[in-house]
């Protein structure tokens, strides 16, 4: 656990993960994607009966307006995000996969650094094996202060081909969700918990998402954003350490040390399982409450 907490500290991120959650329904895993990659991704995301149950929707889930998502903090009512675990947790594939080890690590982030800031860190960058095969490093998009911020897994070929996130059928239909819930691209930040494609759109493996995320998280850090769309279990895994199925955990407001995330079905389940679109919908519906209710 020191050696994890130095290692956010040294990023400058440890407010990230030092909050311990008091109490949690849903399954813990060691978030920041270093997690088992046994769990179906958003592309093949879990089937229901296969998950635990879900936690229990709170009727408080809505606490009164205020601007408090960074300031005066509401009543807790959301769920908590569990915390790293010890060092001793099982998960060898953890053990080799610190940003330290990594031929280039992430350089430590800077006070009050810029999206650019960041890219510039970010470089030409070959710190795994995904730039091997990449054309393009898709950084991110979007309103460099959105209130909401989108994460989705990793770039597919037309992302790669064109540097920018979700451009491809995912992204149309990402599009058409963020225009019917009243919003537009450009006011949100849309990017991916790894910068490169994976080879034939396979699930980033764990030791590629763990050195990925410290600049994906450097970058949520940087916009502040009220709400992080999680979309897909890989995303949703990376950020809020939990194991548990989508299908389980949608639509609720977690805690997301200092701001809160909401975790949802990836747009390309969504292409596979039309019928499930009314569900995106709905969690769509919430993030606009959310946002409203929390100006
Ligand atoms: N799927 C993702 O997860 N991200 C993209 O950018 C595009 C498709």
């Amino acid at each position: 656990m020191a050696e994890m907490l130095k290692f956010y500290q040294e990023l400058g991120i440890e407010e990230f993960y030092i909050r311990r959650p008091e109490v949690t329904t849903v399954a813990a895993s060691p978030g920041l994607g270093l997690g088992a990659a046994t769990e179906q991704t958003p592309r093949d995301p879990a089937p229901a009966a296969t998950l635990p149950s879900a936690p229990q929707k709170s009727a408080e889930a809505r606490p009164p307006s205020s601007k408090a998502v960074f300031g005066k903090p509401p009543a807790p009512q959301y769920r908590p995000v569990p915390a790293p675990p010890p060092a001793t947790s099982p998960g060898p594939v953890v053990q080799s996969m610190s940003l330290f080890e990594s031929n280039s690590p992430a350089e430590a982030p800077r006070e009050n650094e810029t999206l650019d800031q960041i890219r510039e860190d970010l470089g030409d960058c070959h710190r795994c094996r995904l730039a091997a095969d990449r054309h393009s490093i898709v950084f991110g998009q979007g309103n460099p202060h959105a209130e909401l911020v989108f994460v989705g897994e990793g770039p597919g070929a037309d992302e790669d081909a064109q540097g920018l996130p979700f451009v491809g059928r995912a992204g149309r239909l990402l599009n058409k969700m963020i225009e019917l819930a009243g919003m537009k691209r450009e006011d949100v930040y849309i990017c991916n918990i790894v910068k490169c494609r994976p080879p034939n759109n396979r699930t980033p493996l764990p030791d590629e998402i763990a050195t990925c995320s410290p600049f994906l998280l450097r970058q949520i850090k940087t916009i502040k954003p009220r709400l992080v769309c999680c979309l897909g279990a890989p995303a949703v895994r990376t950020l809020l350490g939990v194991k548990t199925g989508i299908t389980k955990i949608r639509g609720q407001i977690y805690d997301f040390h200092g701001t809160r995330a909401l975790p949802t079905f990836h747009p390309a389940y969504i292409l596979r399982n039309p019928r499930e679109e009314k569900v995106l919908r709905e969690d769509f519906e919430k993030i606009v409450e959310f946002l409203k209710s929390h100006q």
